[in-house]
This record gives structure tokens, C-alpha cells and sequence, in this order.
């Protein structure tokens, strides 16, 4: 077992079917760190994201978090030990008021924010907090998507593509939620196109390629190779 990282993976596959979606992907995160996924569209991102919460059907390799294995745990006992996902639909509750969002979800984590964290680390929903949730713009529901996996207790927020379809002066602003949530001892793995965001907020970044790791990159790595990445990306 990994002592040093709060999560580890190792040889992790996934299937639709016949379909190998993941090829024996490991990788680590640290404590403390904000990691990224980046690849293209159909790399199996989504599809890692899902494995590592428990959602996935059908995957095998070995999946530990804070030197426990987690591999056959079903999602709900995921939660209990500190995983939180923030899918890319964000999984809002339209009908539902931004307070409701809040404290509706069970407090199941190691770490359940007080609702009073929650609105000082994200000003904006205590604004809105008497608002229904097709009231909010896209960048405040994916603040509320975040928030409530906080409010959750989750220790290592699973993020699909926090910043899709969002303005650029949205996206500094969850840039600067997902450091300041890094700040208070929350660790981060995310999906992410834009690799200029990615060097902005994180530490690390992971190329994921038809199913496999095919890089692992340190920001000096990655801002060297931005051109080269982006031009593979596609963008
Ligand atoms: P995106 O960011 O566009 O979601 P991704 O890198 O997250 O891309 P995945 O969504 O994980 O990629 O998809 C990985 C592979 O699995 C792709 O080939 C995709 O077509 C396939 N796939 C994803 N979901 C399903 C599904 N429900 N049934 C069958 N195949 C699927």
C-alpha cells in the first residue's frame, strides 16, 4: 500500500461491453494537491471519474484511498470515507432553493462544511440562497455543485469539467474557489479542456489517450508543451 498518497490507482480497465473505455490507468494524488485530467473528448476521463466514485459498472484494478482499499465499495460508502463527485450535469435540484441544495444531501463525509463555511467560502450562493435553481446561471450552479459536495464532507472532490460552457471571468472565479477549497485542506481532481486553466489552478496534470495515461506532467512541463498540448487537444 501507498502510505504517502491519499489516493492511489493502479491498473484500473472499464467496459461498455466489449468496449475497453480504461486500459490499465494508475496514477496518484497527494494530499493537499489539485490535480487534472486532460485529453480528448472520449479519452475516458468521465469514465475514470465515474470508477474512482463507484459508479462505474464494470472495471477492475485496485483503487485505495487514504491507504484503504476502496476497489469494491459501492458509491454511498465512497462518500462515507471522503470521495465527493461533481458531475459535469452538475446534478442541481431545479425546483429546490440554493439552501434546500445545501442541506437537503445527508452529511455523510469525514469533513461536513457548516453551512456558514460554505457561504463565506462562496459569497455568491449567499446571495442567491433563496433562489431555485433554474434561477442560477451556469457558473453559480457549478458553485452550488461544488458547495454541496463540501457541505457533504467530502475530502477529494472529483470535479468533470468544473469550467465547461462557462465566460472566462467565471471561470477565474472557480479557479479561485478551487484554490481557496484547496487552501482549507480539500483536495482536487479535475477534468479539464482549457489547458491554460489547468496551469493556473493546479499542481500536476495527467494526458489520458484512448484509455491510458500516457503522460504525467508538472506545470513547468506542461506551460513548455502548451502549444504542442493544445493543438492535440484540439482548441
Ligand atoms: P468526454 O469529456 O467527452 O466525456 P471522456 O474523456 O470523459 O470524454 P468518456 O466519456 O469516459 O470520455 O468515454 C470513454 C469511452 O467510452 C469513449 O469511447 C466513449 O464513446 C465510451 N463510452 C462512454 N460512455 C459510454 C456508454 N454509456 N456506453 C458505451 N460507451 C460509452
Amino acid at each position: 500500500t501507498d502510505t504517502t498518497s491519499l489516493l492511489a490507482v493502479d491498473g484500473l480497465s472499464a467496459w461498455y461491453g466489449e468496449a475497453q473505455a480504461l486500459r490499465e490507468v494508475s496514477l496518484r494524488v497527494g494530499e493537499g494537491e489539485i490535480v487534472t485530467l486532460v485529453g480528448r473528448n472520449g479519452a475516458g476521463k468521465t469514465t475514470l471519474l465515474r470508477c474512482l466514485m463507484g459508479l462505474q459498472g464494470r472495471c477492475s484494478g485496485s483503487v485505495s484511498f487514504r491507504g484503504e482499499e476502496i476497489t469494491r465499495l459501492p458509491a454511498h460508502r465512497r462518500a462515507r470515507q471522503g470521495l465527493g463527485y461533481v458531475p459535469d450535469d452538475r446534478g442541481v435540484y431545479s425546483t429546490l432553493t440554493v439552501e434546500e441544495n445545501l442541506t437537503l444531501p445527508p452529511r455523510v463525509g469525514p469533513d461536513p462544511w457548516p453551512l456558514s463555511r460554505v457561504y463565506e467560502t462562496f459569497p455568491r450562493l449567499a446571495e442567491r440562497r433563496a433562489f431555485p435553481g433554474t434561477k442560477l446561471s451556469g457558473g453559480e450552479q457549478q458553485m452550488l455543485a461544488l458547495a454541496r459536495v463540501l457541505r457533504m464532507g467530502a475530502r477529494l472532490l472529483l470535479c468533470d469539467e468544473p469550467t465547461e460552457g462557462l465566460s472566462p471571468l467565471i471561470v477565474q472565479q472557480i479557479g479561485d474557489i478551487l484554490r481557496e477549497v484547496r487552501r482549507q485542506g480539500t483536495t482536487v481532481l479535475l477534468i479539464e479542456q482549457n489547458v491554460h486553466f489547468a496551469l493556473t489552478v493546479a499542481d500536476r496534470h495527467y494526458l489520458l489517450a484512448e484509455g491510458r495515461v500516457v503522460e504525467s506532467l508538472d506545470n513547468d512541463e506542461m506551460r513548455t508543451r502548451e502549444h504542442e498540448l493544445l493543438g492535440y487537444l484540439g482548441i
